[in-house]
């Protein structure tokens, strides 16, 4: 990621002399390679989710336990995304960004209406599943995998039978996942590289108060909410933020939480001892519609924009903000830019102008692979909770700092191999 940085931001700065290697190193090989490594990626998500699902809800049996994890798993994925929309309002009406900011001229934008929330609620359940799985529409695979697990555990000798294929099933797809695990070191780079060297760092400039007071959101976010959740489930966050650091790069050079999701779940289970039968759910669900560093992106958004156009937010509106952007988090896809999308509904609820996403949309990449890995931690520190409270965390794999996920590199191989 480091040497992608580097290489990336030289292109940007050198410019016009580089072009005609940029052109063909950026924009021709390292472009294709990053594409391929993510379409590689979400190759393995859908079958992943489907499989994991069958054999974790399969191995918990009962529908009770089923009921009790799906309830704290969503209450504190909302939980935690309002009390992100809380901190980052703070801070940004401290510190007021966008005051003073020169609006010259018009601005577009083209918004895209989102989907209403009854839609989002309504499509949980597939028509279809098999056009569900085609389409990668994580909610109804959620939803089709839980009833199939559980029919499973209900069908007897057919069900032990079945079940026993997609235990099979896991640990093939898993050793998959391993596999294109591997060539995550090139494909992080030839991201990186790549929008570095198209992202102009000039466009920072006059929104870098936005910027910077949405990156100091998404650090106290981790920093402080995560913490606590973690402190609550009496685990160490430090061990815990060392092990998921694979997971934000991953997250933050894709842009996406759904196509991290198979190295999410390979660390929550391999690398932080949570059980299958609840990581294969909380993950899934957390990468779909737990989107923390979305919602802070939204909150710091809504002032700027409202700074910018000499609005007066008052108390009324920062609370349907969070309400709405608590909401909106559900319905927003685990994709890059997605939350931009979700942003327009929230400023139609306070009155402030969609077309001040244009304002905001030049820098929004970089701010979108920041929020992404914060979105990907938030995911990771409930399921460890969670898990802690079923009993399904093995303290002694997270404690472990040597345990690691198949297809990685042991720490202690890779510092002595230097
Ligand atoms: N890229 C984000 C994600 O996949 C969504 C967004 O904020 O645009 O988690």
């Amino acid at each position: 990621m480091a040497a992608g940085i580097v290489v990336g931001v030289t292109f940007s700065m050198v410019g016009a002399p580089l072009q005609p290697v940029n052109d063909v190193l950026v924009d021709g090989l390292l472009d294709a390679i990053g594409r391929i490594f993510v379409a590689l990626l979400q190759m393995m998500v859908v079958p992943l989710v489907l499989v994991s699902i069958v054999c974790g809800v399969a191995s918990l049996g009962d529908l009770r336990a089923l009921g009790r994890v799906g309830v704290k798993t969503l209450g504190l994925y909302l939980l935690t995304t309002a009390i992100a929309l809380v901190l980052a309002l703070t801070l940004a009406r401290v510190v007021s960004p966008g005051q003073g900011f020169d609006l010259a001229g018009e601005v577009a934008y083209q918004s895209q209406p989102p989907p209403p929330l009854t839609e989002v609620f309504v499509n949980m359940f597939p028509a279809n599943p098999v056009r569900a799985l085609a389409e990668g529409q994580m909610l109804q695979i959620i939803f089709f995998a839980l009833l199939l697990g559980f029919a499973i555990t209900r069908a007897g000798e057919a069900g032990r039978r079945i079940g026993a294929i997609f235990s099979d099933l896991n640990a093939v797809i898993m050793k998959m996942v391993s596999l294109v695990i591997r060539t995550a070191p090139l494909g992080v780079f030839a991201l990186i590289t790549t929008t570095f060297a198209a992202q102009g760092l000039e466009l920072f400039r006059p929104l870098a108060g936005y910027a910077i007071v949405v990156a100091v959101s998404l650090l106290l976010h981790v920093c402080l909410t995560y913490t606590a959740v973690l402190r609550l489930a009496r685990l160490s966050p430090i061990a815990f933020l060392t092990k998921m650091r694979a997971v934000m790069t991953f997250a933050f050079s894709t842009a996406s939480s759904s196509a991290t999701i198979p190295l999410t779940l390979g660390t929550v289970k391999k690398r932080l001892g949570v059980g299958n039968s609840v990581a294969s759910f909380t993950v899934p669900l957390g990468a779909t519609i737990n989107m923390d560093g979305t919602a802070i992106m939204q909150g710091v958004a809504t002032v700027f924009i409202a700074n910018v156009y000499g609005v007066d937010l008052v108390l009324a509106d920062y609370l349907t903000v969070v309400l709405i952007a608590t909401l909106a988090s559900i319905g927003t896809a685990a994709v890059p830019s997605a939350g931009l999308i979700m942003l327009a509904m929230v400023l139609g609820q306070v009155d402030l102008p969609v077309e001040g996403i244009a304002l905001i949309i030049g820098i929004d990449r970089l701010l979108d692979m920041m929020r992404t890995a914060v979105n990907v931690c938030g995911d990771g520190a409930v399921t460890c909770l969670v898990a802690r409270t079923e009993r399904a965390l093995d303290l002694a794999t997270f404690n472990d700092p040597d345990a690691v996920m198949d297809g990685m590199v042991r720490p202690a191989a890779a510092s002595s191999a230097q």
